[in-house]
């Protein structure tokens, strides 16, 4: 069983040190404590919450450290292959919270839902990506937070990634003028071609607060944020009044840089709404998210983009990538 153990708090950027790939063995025929289930992993989503996960368990936060010398885990799909639980069977496709690894021994409460492939013809890997997590999030920020109107202007940063290109598709179908910023010249062709926005832009070329205002001629009603620190002052100033940012999350500063954000004083003025959220608190609006989405995925004007890593070994070097914006949507490990 090849697993990826969590070796050491990273100073700034994870490096593969960080990690430890590590091969154990494993029985499957030995004895499951009661409601406990041997699952082979299928699919590990990565996400950008695990590098604050990677801390000192001293420090809190929302959630958990990760343990040092112990597997990662993650939101995976596998297949239970040795049950002692009652309510799950051997064969049955799971999604839950397992290891970074071939195998997890994991109990019954880490499943989250049995998957059940008759009813939803989706691949297995969309419970971590379009029908899953990450476009949960995407739903609850835009729609519940930022409270959309059709001929607004929505911008949303990290755009090309797992929740953004969501964020942006749900804005055209609500008849939002969308624009969004990614990190390369061909994540800003998907999200402009393929996907449609109104606009899109490299955040890495030029002046950033220039290119967003000609971008968005009538002012920002709604920011989907994602990234923070410089980005965030610069919306600020261009936000109109009555304006709502659902404060998603803030990916340039999980590695350690605290931008101290200075025109903070726009919320007053402009009457602005400032709303941060964590997914896992609106679970209960999962089946309106979900008949929302078989609504509008169906006739096949909505896109999802993935980054499939194979081999659990490759997770280390597929999470450091995505950090710096190598993946394109969802990055996801397949364990082969
Ligand atoms: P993505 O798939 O978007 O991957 C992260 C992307 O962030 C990278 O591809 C990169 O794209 C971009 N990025 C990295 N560093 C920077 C930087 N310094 N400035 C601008 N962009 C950067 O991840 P997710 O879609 O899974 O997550 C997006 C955001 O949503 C994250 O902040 C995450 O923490 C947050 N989130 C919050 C949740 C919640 O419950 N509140 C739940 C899920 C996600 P590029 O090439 O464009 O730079």
């Amino acid at each position: 069983n090849t697993q990826v153990l969590f070796n050491s708090v990273p100073v700034g950027e994870p490096t593969e040190t960080d990690f430890k790939v590590v091969t154990v063995a494993i029985n499957p025929q030995s004895h499951l404590q009661e409601n406990f289930l041997l699952i082979k992993n299928l699919w590990i989503s990565l996400d950008p919450y695990m590098r604050g996960r990677m801390r000192n368990p001293e420090k809190g936060s929302y959630s958990s450290a990760f343990e040092l010398g112990k597997p990662l885990t993650a939101g995976a799909v596998g297949e239970v292959i040795q049950s002692n639980s009652k309510l799950y069977n051997v064969g049955d496709v799971v999604l839950g919270h397992f290891d970074w690894a071939n195998y997890t021994v994991a109990h019954e409460k880490a499943i989250q839902q049995k998957i059940d492939q008759s009813k939803y013809k989706f691949p297995l890997e969309a419970w971590l990506g379009l029908l899953g997590m990450p476009s949960l999030t995407a739903y609850y920020g835009l729609v519940h937070i930022g409270k959309p109107k059709a001929g607004e202007t929505l911008y949303v940063s990290a755009a090309a990634g797992a929740v953004g290109q969501v964020v942006g598709q749900i804005g055209k179908k609500l008849g939002l003028r969308v624009v969004g910023s990614a990190g390369t010249d061909e994540k800003v062709k998907y999200l402009t071609e393929t996907l449609k926005f109104d606009a899109a832009f490299n955040y890495k070329n030029g002046d950033f607060k220039e290119n967003l205002k000609k971008f968005t001629p009538s002012g920002i009603d709604i920011y989907f944020e994602n990234v923070g620190g410089e980005q965030l002052e610069a919306v600020l100033d261009l936000m109109n009044e009555n304006g709502r940012i659902p404060v998603c999350g803030m990916i340039s500063q999980y590695n350690g840089a605290a931008y101290g954000v200075k025109n903070l004083f726009n919320v007053i003025g402009k009457r602005l709404l400032l709303q941060g959220f964590i997914v896992g608190d609106h679970y209960n609006i999962f089946p309106e998210f979900l008949n929302w989405m078989m609504e509008n995925t169906s006739d096949g004007s909505f896109f999802y983009e993935t980054t499939i890593s194979e081999g659990i070994e490759n997770a280390p070097k597929a999470f450091i990538g995505l950090l710096k914006g190598e993946n394109t949507g969802k990055q996801l490990i397949k364990n082969i």
